[in-house]
């Protein structure tokens, strides 16, 4: 069935967007793919259209390919015109976006190539699929396609494109860009575009409501990250969506260890974005987002909605928790994450205490072999106030498993689906990725692991 196309971003007009075609892929094939996520636009993997599309050959019957153009802070600094450089808003379908990620060169491209390759493309599909899977909100990932076309990176590369999937692709930044361009019945008309498209009310002030939505939904999303131990790795505003999803995966991490301090963007050389200066990155694109919404909305209301973010983020955090540790006093909760503070394996620690059921069938002996001996002591007295609020450990672990995932994509994991892709191995790399996407499920000796030591440092850097 051909894709039903309604591009209301298309109809704001030309200042928003330049239209753009795709630019060919050589002998392109499709690479892994998301039946769960091409249903939500009734897209049909199998059909040739499909490649056709990921090859930026023949663009579907209703698209109307363009380049957004939007601004952004990144790394603190403010770019004034950044936008699509290398990937094009085919159209809408379904309330999706749909985005198609290494489609060549735009206006926006500046000094890129407008490509993306087969390990940037199989790295983001892994994250926003798995990310779906665990219930935090994102982007999604239908199908990427690998080719001949040649990329040059520290070495030459296979191009590669992606179907991204979003609710919407407005960032922070498109608000930045109208508001230093002056441009203030543009900034009006998106406003209104994307209260509409979220069947938001615009109540007294649409730049208000808005920037609220935005406010509450992201504190939400950054808690889930720090729930899950998620590392965004590149939170600058043009990375930040407007409706709270996670968006652009470059050099994100799925923390091992856990450690507060973990960077992992190997190009952030200042930490900026490291693990526990994710809320208050959070807050401070939100600021951005404030000052560039106050010709419509005026200082004083921006400013006191700002004033929410910190409880919006506690209270966020603290249902986080108590969804992976179970209706817990705060005292447990606080003592949990001192524990976890001691460097013990993130995803495992939070496993283990959800199945422990008392020291009786080897629970235990998993458990505190994830901590240093120096903190078993630690450890047991709190799992002897665990016993004194918990009354029965069966119906709390049948619970807490459903909420606790058994792995996550750590860096080891992604690097060896990257190295099937690369090898045209498509049969294990999918295999992989469909035993990550279903991490509440039986357990995986192979994934449910942390990294052999030769694969402890990773390196991993920005845009790719
Ligand atoms: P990022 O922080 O990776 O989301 O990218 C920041 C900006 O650089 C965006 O405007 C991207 O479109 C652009 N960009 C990243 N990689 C490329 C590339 N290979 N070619 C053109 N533009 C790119
Ligand atoms: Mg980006």
């Amino acid at each position: 069935m051909p894709l039903a196309f309604d591009n209301a971003f298309a109809r704001l007009g030309e200042g928003f967007f330049t239209r753009v075609t795709p630019t060919p892929l050589l002998n392109p094939s499709l690479g892994l793919k998301s039946p769960d996520a091409a249903a939500l636009i009734g897209l049909d993997l199998q059909h040739p259209d499909t490649l056709a599309l990921m090859g930026g050959q023949v663009m579907p019957v209703g698209s109307d390919p363009l380049a957004q153009v939007y601004a952004g802070h990144q790394f603190g600094g403010f770019s004034p015109r950044l936008g699509d450089g290398r990937g094009l808003l085919i159209g809408e379908v379904a309330g999706w976006d749909l985005h198609l990620k290494g489609a060549g060169k735009t206006p926006y491209s500046r000094f890129g190539d407008g490509r993306a390759v087969v390990r940037s493309t199989v790295r983001e599909f892994i994250a926003s699929e798995y990310l779906a899977a665990v219930g935090v909100p994102t982007t999604r990932a239908a199908v990427m396609a690998v080719s001949d076309t040649p990329v040059q990176r520290e070495r030459v590369e296979k191009g590669a494109s992606l179907l991204r999937l979003a609710r919407t692709h407005l960032r922070f930044g498109h608000f930045e860009y109208f508001k230093t361009q002056g441009k203030t019945a543009e900034l009006a008309a998106l406003v209104d575009h994307a209260l509409a498209r979220f069947d938001l009310a615009p109540g007294d002030s649409p730049a208000l409501a808005l920037f609220r939505h935005a406010l509450h939904s992201n504190a939400a999303l950054v808690a889930q990250w720090q729930g899950l131990g998620f590392c965004h790795g590149v939170m600058n505003t043009d990375n930040t969506s407007i409706v709270g999803d996670t968006i652009d995966f470059g050099p994100f991490g799925f923390m091992d260890a856990h450690d507060a301090e973990h960077v992992c963007n190997h190009s952030d050389h200042q930490g900026r974005y490291r693990f526990e200066n994710q809320p208050g990155v959070m807050k401070w694109n939100l600021a951005c987002l404030a000052e560039a919404l106050v010709p419509l909305a005026g200082i004083e209301p921006l400013r006191m909605a700002l004033d929410e973010f910190d409880e919006a983020f506690r209270t966020a955090y603290r249902d986080v928790l108590h969804r992976r540790l179970g209706p817990v006093s705060d005292g447990l909760m606080l003592g949990w994450l001192a524990l976890l503070e001691t460097g013990a394996d993130h995803t495992l620690a939070y496993r283990y205490q959800a199945e422990y059921r008392g020291r009786k069938d080897g629970h235990y002996e998993r458990l505190v072999s994830l901590f240093d001996t120096k903190h078993r002591e630690g450890l047991d007295r709190w799992l002897a106030r665990l016993a004194d609020e918990v009354p029965d450990f069966d119906a709390r672990a049948s619970a807490l498993v459903a909420t606790n995932p058994r792995r996550v994509p750590r860096n080891w994991i992604c690097q060896r689906i990257i190295d099937w892709a690369e090898a045209g191995d498509w049969a294990s790399a999918q295999a992989a990725c469909d035993a990550l996407f279903a991490p509440f499920d039986k357990a995986d000796p192979q994934w449910d692991q942390p990294p052999p030591e030769s694969l402890r440092h990773l390196a991993v850097s920005c845009s790719s």
